[in-house]
């Protein structure tokens, strides 16, 4: 049902924590370096890319506000992180040779474009990979969400969820139970009445009251972001 001169316009959510490492904190330039061979390939290929990159490998605003921090100011600080992720990929993607735009919901010119819809659609028009940063730019919400919104209003066909160490959504934790069954596809209404873990129920609710699919895989098996961008059938598809 699409053009043949039409590129296909994906919205990637990178998960921070996965930007980590074994480490757990900050950005393993290893990790990041083949995540953006990956998507420099799919770029070649005539597909459109616009990224949200999660933030976990800094901060949770939810974990600092558990240790007595004020919540708002925490989420700040978490949002500031995914940032860092961002310039992160930036820099690789470049020496990958492909162009890229980072946008942030919170404006810092020196480092990035603001946060503008029809300059992003227009630098995926272009080629670029445009990675939009500091999430939504408001506390209280998560980059899952942001990610969503962001692949609403640039009209993505599909919203791609790369998850660190899990291939799909699964009825109960397989991290915890050797019995948990995998999920090839699923409704919004199941992940709701069941409260599966796939996104936080804000992205949820967004994704299905749009009617925007979302694809849950995992990231960095080998060539992964190719088949979700492909369709082949990985992973977990979540629709309506
Ligand atoms: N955050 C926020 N508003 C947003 C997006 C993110 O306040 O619109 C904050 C929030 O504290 C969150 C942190 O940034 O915990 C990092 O993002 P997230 O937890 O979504 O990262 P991920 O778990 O995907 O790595």
């Amino acid at each position: 049902d699409k053009d043949s001169d039409h590129h296909r316009r994906f919205l990637l959510k990178l998960s921070g924590e996965a930007f980590a490492g074994g480490g757990g904190l900050g950005v393993d330039p290893d990790v990041v370096h083949k995540v953006a061979r990956e998507i420099a390939s799919v770029v070649r290929d005539g597909a459109e890319i616009a990224i949200v990159i999660g933030g976990g490998n800094f901060f949770r605003g939810a974990e600092l506000q558990q240790r007595g921090m004020d919540r708002a100011r925490s989420d700040y600080m978490g949002m500031l992180g995914t940032v860092m992720n961002c310039l992160a990929l930036q820099d690789f993607l470049e020496k990958e040779g492909i162009d890229s735009r980072v946008q942030t919901a919170i404006t810092m010119g020196q480092v990035a474009e603001p946060y503008i819809p029809l300059r992003a659609v227009r630098h995926l028009e272009k080629g670029r990979v445009v990675i939009f940063g500091a999430g939504m730019g408001m506390p209280y919400f998560s980059t899952d969400t942001t990610a969503a919104q962001r692949a609403l209003e640039i009209n993505a066909e599909l919203m791609l969820m790369g998850k660190n160490g899990v291939d799909g959504v699964y009825d109960s934790d397989p991290a915890h139970n050797p019995e948990a069954v995998k999920f090839d596809a699923l409704e919004y209404s199941e992940v709701i009445t069941r409260d599966l873990k796939v996104a936080d129920m804000t992205a949820i609710t967004l994704c299905r009251d749009n009617k925007l699919p979302l694809l849950v895989f995992e990231l960095l098996a080998e060539g992964n972001i190719a088949r979700a961008v492909k369709g082949e059938k990985i992973g977990t598809l979540v629709s309506n």
